[in-house]
């Protein structure tokens, strides 16, 4: 498919409260394992040289930091809410490095939530302060960016329909409740598929862990890895009701696809 040579970090695993969740006493949140700790789910993924940063959640800083992301040349964003665009504001140390706009890709309906949720960033009055500088560009349909296509593929959030990307051999798929027939067809058999899965039970807007487990094998990547990780799931005991071939994914994981 590419001769790109693609790797994928995972900068943050959590679902939206994070895990530890904040003021909770339970046993997942209090676990001394380092995987047991996640930051709102983003992650980086590397087109040769270029980095590529899927969501800006509202840990965006710490997770740039933790993991030394000096320089981002793109963003791609998957849904406007909170757990994901949250973090912003924070692009603006990578327009100050790297001294230029920063080309932001969504669906229409997410850069109309930045646009208008953030909207001091757009505005034409000048500022005293930093603001981060946007290309916000919409897309409609497969794009090429640093010579590597990048499809975009429908995605069932509840009743919203939200953007997973298909870069090379690698499938992002975040925030899913369901997927549309045709996205399914449109990453079978990939080698590495990132997937959300929430907890135990059902949730009407993200897949369940037994869910998750059944729409990877009929997606049927190589191997996938679990993220958007509810406190419900502590990775050693979780792990081990996993399929061959499915992992939890942690903070700082990093994949080559
Ligand atoms: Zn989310
Ligand atoms: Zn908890
Ligand atoms: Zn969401």
């Amino acid at each position: 498919m590419t001769d790109a040579r693609l790797t994928l970090r995972f900068l943050g695993t959590g679902g939206s409260f994070g895990v530890p969740m904040l003021a909770c006493p339970c046993a997942v949140c209090a676990s001394p394992d380092s995987r047991d700790k996640r930051l709102r789910t983003s992650a980086l993924v590397t087109v040769n040289d270029q980095r590529l940063l899927i969501d800006a959640s509202p840990d965006l800083r710490a997770q740039g930091i933790e993991h030394g992301v000096n320089r981002v040349d793109a963003v791609l964003f998957t849904h406007d809410h909170a757990d994901h665009v949250g973090g912003i504001d924070d692009l603006r140390a990578y327009n100050l490095r790297q001294d230029g706009k920063l080309s932001c890709y969504g669906d229409a309906r997410t850069l109309a939530a930045i646009q208008s949720r953030f909207d001091y960033i757009f505005s034409s009055r000048p500022a005293l302060g930093s603001r981060p500088q946007l290309d916000l560009c919409e897309i409609n349909g497969p794009f090429t960016l640093w010579g590597q296509e990048i499809t975009p593929l429908q995605v069932m959030h509840g009743e919203q329909p939200i953007t997973g990307y298909r870069i090379g051999d690698l499938a992002y798929i975040t925030d899913a409740s369901s997927l549309p027939e045709e996205t399914v067809a449109a990453v079978r058999g990939v080698n590495v598929l990132a997937l959300n899965a929430l907890r135990h039970e059902p949730h009407p807007l993200h897949l369940s862990l037994d869910e998750a487990i059944e729409m990877a094998r009929r997606i049927g990547a190589k191997r996938t890895y679990f993220m958007h990780l509810g406190h419900e799931l502590e990775h050693e005991g979780t792990s081990r009701l996993l399929p061959e071939g499915i992992k939890l994914a942690y903070d700082g994981l990093k994949i080559e696809a």
